[in-house]
């Protein structure tokens, strides 16, 4: 778009006073995070229309000046399971007295999550997004699999559809009591009705593979699963390795997912398999740090060449924040990630883990997912754990005044 044409529309604004622009986009800055130093974006139509220094911005119909704080795309938030009810502060109070996780808690939030109602669970899912939201958090996908039945499934799906696009039907989280010791049986129910209904509300299918959990499923019975989805059309997603070195990782690739997630156990095969590989790895380190676990080895994929996105998992058992800020923060220190990489792996890593190419970037055409940190540089999001640094930038309405600080 020409400067003229920008200044031209007069739904445009143009967002100055950004100390640092972090673009994702290495052909408009420095390294991979394409940093412009007191950098510009002018947004036309909930998109961005042109990106670079401020001294050679267009003018546009309004503008914002956010007197020297950093921007970045707004997170991705590429893993998480919001449609629940009930509460297990218990069970992570136990698990830091040393009991240890292995999944079985998921059945407490089923029961919970069966007997509330659409309006108790769609108050919660909206609190849980707004509260993703006021942290930077611009995209996110929702899991359901806390139903487990025909029904439950897809009401699960019906109402994360009503907060995002990202919805994955994870009918296959784990076995529940009325199937114990039928595995089987619950199979053909997930891979058969229960993916029938849920398909028309899901852009995505998942499942729990991990054979060290007696509540999760095997190799086989997670191929079942994402094969049927596949035949459904569905993109694939994989809880893979992540209290053992399962089989997850080279099913994922195999059948070419869009993200492996957790990997906290990988052998030397699973990490050949995934370099060079369409597969990302999404990374959930608020899980090793709410379930007192090993963090997973990100250096080693990073080293590899393996793509790695950052996510919360946001879950009410093993990992309950919804912080992204958090995330990254533990990245860097527990994980051997630069601040660099952990950006990256919250916005471009997510978007990539979700196979888009609109947000997660802040190229020209991107959606205006526009992050404001109230710090001069993504660094503080690690220097600076546990302060509410990072918030959306919400753009003025075209009756604004023209001219409006921060
Ligand atoms: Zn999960």
């Amino acid at each position: 778009m020409s400067q003229d044409q920008v200044s031209r529309d007069r739904g445009s604004t143009l967002v100055s006073g950004i100390g640092e622009l972090v673009t994702n986009d290495p052909s408009l800055g420095a390294g991979v995070l394409g940093v412009v130093p007191d950098g510009a974006v002018v947004v036309a139509d909930g998109r961005v229309a042109w990106v670079g220094a401020a001294s050679a911005a267009p003018d546009a119909d309004r503008r914002i000046d956010l007197g020297g704080r950093a921007v970045l795309p707004g997170f991705v938030d590429s893993h998480s399971h919001l449609v629940f009810a009930g509460d297990r502060a218990g069970e992570f109070e136990a698990r830091m007295s040393g009991t240890p996780y292995d999944g079985g808690g998921i059945a407490s939030t089923v029961q919970a999550t069966r007997e509330a109602s659409d309006d108790d669970l769609r108050a919660r899912l909206r609190t849980l997004v707004a509260e993703m939201r006021a942290q930077g958090t611009t995209t996110v996908e929702i899991k359901s699999g806390y139903g487990l039945t025909v029904e439950q499934e897809a009401r699960a799906l019906r109402l994360a559809g009503e907060v995002t696009v990202e919805t994955t039907f994870l009918g296959a989280h784990v076995v529940p009591p009325e199937y114990a010791g039928r595995t089987e049986d619950y199979l053909a129910l997930v891979t058969g009705p229960m993916l029938a209904a849920c398909a028309p509300y899901a852009r995505w299918i998942d499942v729990f593979c991990e054979p060290a959990s007696p509540h999760a499923f095997d190799g086989a019975a997670s191929r079942a699963v994402l094969e049927a989805g596949r035949d459904a059309g569905l993109g694939l997603r994989v809880h893979a390795n992540q209290l053992s070195a399962g089989p997850g990782v080279q099913l994922a690739v195999e059948l070419g997912a869009a993200s492996a997630d957790h990997c906290t156990h990988l052998s030397p095969a699973d990490v050949d398999a995934l370099t060079g590989g369409a597969t990302v790895v999404t990374l959930l380190p608020g899980v090793e740090f709410s379930t007192r676990s090993p963090y997973p080895d990100a250096r080693r994929l990073l080293d590899a060449g393996v793509t790695v996105a950052l996510a919360s998992d946001c879950n009410p058992g093993s990992c309950f924040t919804s912080s992204i800020p958090f995330c990254i923060a533990l990245a860097v220190r527990e994980m051997g990630m630069t601040p660099a990489e952990a950006a990256w792996a919250a916005t471009a890593g997510g978007a990539a883990a979700l196979r888009r190419t609109d947000i997660g970037h802040l190229g020209v055409g991107a959606r205006a997912d526009l992050l404001v940190l109230d710090a001069p540089s993504h660094r503080h999001l690690a220097y600076r754990p546990g302060i509410p640094l990072a918030r959306p930038l919400v753009l003025p309405p075209a009756s604004a005044p023209r001219r409006i600080g921060t």
